[in-house]
């Protein structure tokens, strides 16, 4: 049996990605703008609806760190967090010198807690200081609770920068993800549902804002025929070529929301009868997940069966698995930030395992992920 490494998510093309980059090398358009970076924004403009309005940017970093200078955080702000992410998510805070307060997650889509939210910002509040922005992540690809976070967030006068980077094909009630925060993020990774082999992209409401968006991705240049600058620029935009690929992957997204969706349907039929292990679903009919990455928990036993056993287990067969997000206020950058909350993410953390969630599995690869779980649990 071939035993060529199985990855938890890799590029998968979709046969037009390559005319869209010669189109680019014919037409001399290699640069960081050009027809497909207009065309991907376009693509992605339709896809998410809701007349929003996007800014093709090199990545999912640089779409966060933008959004919260869109939002207004400077310097000595507070910025409330989810901790149980990425570290792209909270990053971008420290670049601008403002100061991450992390917030636990709740137990059915993993994400922001309300409760530790509220208790967060009344306690911010309390301390004499307003927080400037939410980061709310859609985890692996789940929506967070959109209704309980937006109510918190209208009430106190905050706005949400929604991280929507593992998220692009997701929606809640029929409304796609990345259109609900005041702006929001998506990424196109290299391990992402779609790939533009490395780049990202801003939501946003208005024109103008995406105008912004883009005024501080080309160095913030003022309208002057020499170099005038009035304010501090970044070079973020992304690459003609990259776009290119972006817009051959928008043709096929759909079908790749559809076969993550199918090889998450085949882990809860795997682990169907094994009492040890629950995979991560989406609560319920509202919440409409790309499930990026497929996700397990499992309860450790006396016989040795845990998390990183399994782990293990996957790797002696040439399989990656991932233990879920290390909460940042675990990590050893963030440790002396503030946060909320018990330890819902943390024990997430200890008991949860992420799984090959790639759209290009084989038949032949699902059967040797079967063939590893059966004699682990067996064995066990
Ligand atoms: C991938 C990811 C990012 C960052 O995107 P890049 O394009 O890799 O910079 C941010 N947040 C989350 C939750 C991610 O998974």
């Amino acid at each position: 049996m071939n035993n060529s490494k199985i990855w938890l998510s890799s590029p998968h093309m979709g046969g037009s990605e390559q005319k869209f980059v010669s189109e680019a090398f014919d037409t001399n358009w290699v640069a960081p703008l050009g027809p497909n970076v207009n065309g991907l924004e376009k693509d992605l403009e339709n896809y998410l609806g809701n007349e929003c309005h996007v800014g093709a940017l090199s990545s999912g970093t640089a779409a966060i760190h933008l959004g919260l200078i869109l939002l207004g955080v400077q310097a000595g702000d507070e910025v409330l967090c989810q901790s149980m992410t990425f570290s792209a998510s909270a990053n971008p805070i420290l670049y601008l010198g403002a100061i991450p307060v992390f917030v636990d997650s709740e137990i059915d889509t993993w994400n922001l807690c309300p409760l530790a939210l509220e208790e967060a910002i009344v306690d911010r509040i309390a301390t004499g200081k307003t927080p400037k922005a939410i980061i709310a992540v859609h985890l692996y690809g789940v929506p967070y609770k959109i209704n309980e976070i937006r109510t918190i967030a209208d009430k106190y006068g905050i706005p949400i920068l929604e991280d929507s980077a593992e998220a692009l094909g997701s929606s809640y009630k029929g409304q796609r993800c990345g259109t609900f925060g005041d702006v929001g993020v998506l990424s196109f990774n290299g391990n992402k549902i779609i790939t533009t082999s490395g780049g990202g992209a801003i939501v946003t409401s208005t024109a103008a804002i995406k105008d912004k968006a883009v005024f501080y991705a080309t160095q913030s240049r003022d309208n002057a025929p020499h170099y005038q600058h009035s304010e501090i620029g970044y070079n973020y935009r992304m690459s003609n070529i990259c776009a290119g690929i972006g817009r051959g992957q928008m043709e096929v997204l759909d079908d790749h929301v559809g076969l993550r969706r199918k090889m998450n349907a085949f882990y809860v039929d795997l682990f169907k009868d094994i009492a040890a292990v629950t995979v991560f679903t989406a609560p319920n009919d509202d919440y409409f997940a790309n499930y990026w990455l497929s996700a397990i928990v499992i309860e450790p036993n006396q016989e040795g069966i845990d998390r990183e056993a399994l782990r293990l287990a996957f790797e002696q067969s040439n399989i990656e698995s991932r233990p879920l997000w290390k909460p940042m206020h675990l990590q050893p950058i963030f440790k002396q930030y503030p946060y909320y909350g018990t330890k819902v993410a943390e024990t997430l953390f200890e008991k949860g395992l992420c799984l090959p969630s790639g759209s290009n599995l084989t038949d032949e690869e699902r059967e040797r992920i079967k063939q590893v779980v059966f004699s682990f649990f067996k064995t066990k």
